[in-house]
């Protein structure tokens, strides 16, 4: 009944959505401020009588909007059902398993072996200096692989990459391999790499609406980079689904990525809230790694990670608790508003103290 494909599937395991009670979430990056003003009064006024129609296949309005934010054209903009999905096609149209492993950082995003499990691409882990920042040295010293991927600022962990590190490494990594960064929480104080694409056709910038836009919900993701990259994109896209992005979300991403101001503040108060966070935690003696994202990656001297994260979700938080050999005694905690913040700080203090 059943594909030998499906029985070889690892599917990845999103963090909690629990139902049953109400729970201060702070476990799946969500942005704790509602999206544009503007993309409530447009679905507010929606004429469901233009549903009946198909969508616009290539979403060109929104590419041009997307093209105009970054200073680009349209034909080097590729959007998707959220960056999930442009990932996934990204995976299918670069990566192979006749050309050598994938490389990514050893802890890092845990969608891009699925992935690989997926489209049958093996990969590579690469070792993280000690202090779990990437080390671009150790991708250099590679000489067999079909391509990298990393978060910019990777996920879990939140260190951040400068531009002008970036563009080191691509002028040492070959430049027949295509190299993804995927820039998910670049806007919570990082600057994108998307100045590089110009002078390196192998980069692809992938971003997406559900961190800093606050439309986790309307599953809007876009790649950016050389017009041969994004083609192949379409190909993949036309192969699969040529209408992956609904009406309704083509035109609210739109309205979002228009409203520059109300996003600049979002980001700015998220900021602002994770600064005081760490501040907080440090005085408390918990060790807080750089974050330029919008979550941290915290530990505490003699404290396992799964016993932090199961007392705070008795006491109704959530953070998310990975157990991975080498950060077991880590937490992910994304920075919600500051009175969340407030109330997660004084359970860590009721609890544990300084
Ligand atoms: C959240 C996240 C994504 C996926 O975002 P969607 O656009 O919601 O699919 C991609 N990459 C990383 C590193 C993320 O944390």
């Amino acid at each position: 009944m059943f594909s030998k494909k499906l029985k070889q599937l690892t599917p990845y395991t999103p963090g909690e959505q629990p139902q049953n009670r109400k729970y201060i979430k702070l476990n799946t990056n969500e942005n704790p401020y509602p999206p544009s003003p503007e993309v409530k009064k447009y679905l507010d006024s929606v004429d469901t009588d233009t549903l009946k129609l198909y969508p616009d296949p290539g979403s060109q309005e929104l590419r041009e909007t997307i093209g105009n934010y970054f200073n680009l054209s349209s034909s080097m903009v590729f959007t998707g059902n959220g960056s999930d999905e442009v990932l996934s096609f990204c995976f299918y149209a670069f990566f192979d398993k006749d050309n050598g492993p994938l490389l990514f950082p050893e802890h890092s995003y845990s969608f891009y072996p699925v992935y690989c499990g997926f489209y049958d691409i093996p990969f590579k882990r690469i070792p993280m200096k000690s202090d779990l920042s990437i080390s671009v040295d150790a991708y250099t010293v590679e000489t067999d692989y079909s391509g990298i991927i990393f978060p910019n600022p990777n996920a879990p962990t939140g260190t951040y990459l400068e531009t002008a590190e970036i563009e080191q490494f691509m002028k040492k990594v070959h430049s027949n391999r295509v190299v993804i960064i995927d820039e998910a929480y670049i806007d919570f104080g990082g600057k994108s790499a998307i100045s590089l694409i110009d002078k390196f056709d192998n980069l692809l910038i992938v971003q997406t609406l559900s961190k800093s836009r606050s439309l986790a919900g309307l599953r809007v993701g876009f790649a950016m980079g050389n017009e041969i990259l994004i083609s192949a994109l379409n190909t993949v896209k036309d192969s699969f689904n040529s209408y992956p992005l609904d009406k309704l979300a083509q035109n609210a991403a739109k309205l979002a990525i228009e409203d520059i101001d109300y996003f600049k503040e979002n980001s700015s108060k998220i900021i602002k809230t994770r600064e005081f966070t760490v501040k907080a935690l440090k005085s408390m003696n918990w060790e807080v790694l750089p974050s330029m994202a919008n979550f941290i990656f915290i530990r505490k001297k003699e404290l396992s990670g799964k016993i932090v994260y199961e007392t705070l979700k008795n006491k109704g938080l959530l953070v998310r608790y990975f157990g991975h050999k080498g950060i077991e005694d880590f937490v992910r905690v994304t920075i919600g508003k500051r009175k969340d913040m407030e109330f997660f700080l004084d359970l860590l203090n009721t609890t544990w103290g300084k």
